[in-house]
């Protein structure tokens, strides 16, 4: 599944590509693949003669701005823009994806979804979703095998929160300002669940999946299983930083390796390679050698060096 450095290296692919090339069509393959506000003709005829003017992250969604084209293939940026945003690495707050005069597309790729940017002409993959066509025999396909991921169309002067209603559930991105120490230690406080668990709740902190949940935790030297409740002030620290520091070193290695993560221009990541526990159980630790174990926990596979994390 793409957490947040995957969708974000797919953010940043999709900016050096896609943007300010007129829509020319569509095809939707699988109807669900839309999301129910809008049927899938209704979906094709609102994006054609729109362009991409950029795509934002927030959280594992992804967000584009549309701008209308002019005709005559000139797609410039949005009529009316938006204030300067900043770039997708330091993402916004989440009440900023504002009205846009020609509407926004989104996407969100759940469990096996891949956005790619092909020729036309390229075979189509049996899992194909949904295809959008581009001015220069460019396609954008969204690829899909077990079909949870979906696409929205937000209408104009509408604000996506109102038709990509996920959005609102989201806790604070981990490289924004609202992601403090004191508010990490706060939502923790009291609260009866493993600290896996926690992480995995996008309502704590957006973006974390089971990947880098458990190389967080490795990174603070923190057991899996240890209660929110029983966590100490040093060990609730060693996480907020582990969380910042292994998420900015994946987006580095440009996502990871594992299950079926491509970017853009369909090129595998880099960080499955240098993970500490994440799909290494049998293995020596990295740092102590002992074996690396594998449990479950709330339903999902969990990874951990028994000796380095307490
Ligand atoms: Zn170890």
């Amino acid at each position: 599944m793409p957490e947040l450095p995957e969708v974000e290296t797919i953010c940043r692919g999709l900016n050096q590509l896609t943007l300010d090339r007129e829509i020319l069509g569509g095809d939707v393959l699988l109807n669900s693949s839309i999301a129910r506000s809008i049927s899938a003709t209704d979906f094709l005829t609102k994006l054609k003669g729109k362009s991409i003017a950029s795509w934002y992250r927030r959280g594992k969604y992804l967000l584009a701005e549309l701008s209308q084209c002019r005709g005559g293939g000139w797609c410039g940026p949005a009529l009316i823009p938006a204030p300067t945003l900043p770039s997708s690495f330091f993402p916004l707050p989440s009440s900023f994806f504002l009205p846009s005069k020609a509407g926004w597309l989104g996407v969100h790729l759940r469990m096996t979804g891949q956005l790619l940017w092909v020729n036309e002409s390229e075979p189509l993959p049996k899992h194909a979703r949904v295809r959008l066509f581009f001015e220069g025999n460019r396609e954008l396909r969204f690829v899909d095998q077990r079909t949870f991921g979906q696409m929205w169309y937000v209408p104009a002067e509408t604000e996506v929160e109102s038709t990509v209603t996920g959005l609102k559930l989201l806790g604070p991105e981990p490289f924004s300002e609202e992601f403090t120490t004191e508010y990490f230690a706060r939502k923790l406080h009291r609260r009866a669940r493993p600290i896996k668990t926690a992480l995995l709740d996008q309502s704590l902190v957006a973006g974390l999946g089971n990947i880098y949940a458990d190389e967080t935790l490795f990174l603070a030297g923190v057991m899996p299983t240890t209660l929110c409740a029983d966590l100490t002030a040093p060990q609730i620290e060693r996480i907020h930083t582990a969380i910042i520091q292994v998420l900015q070193q994946a987006i580095a290695n440009g996502g990871t390796t594992f299950s079926n993560f491509l970017n853009v221009q369909g090129v595998n990541g880099n960080y499955g390679g240098v993970a500490w526990v994440y799909n290494r159980s049998g293995q020596p630790c990295r740092t102590c050698s002992t074996t690396i174990e594998k449990i479950k926990l709330a339903g999902r596979s969990t990874h951990f060096c028994p000796a380095c994390q307490k």
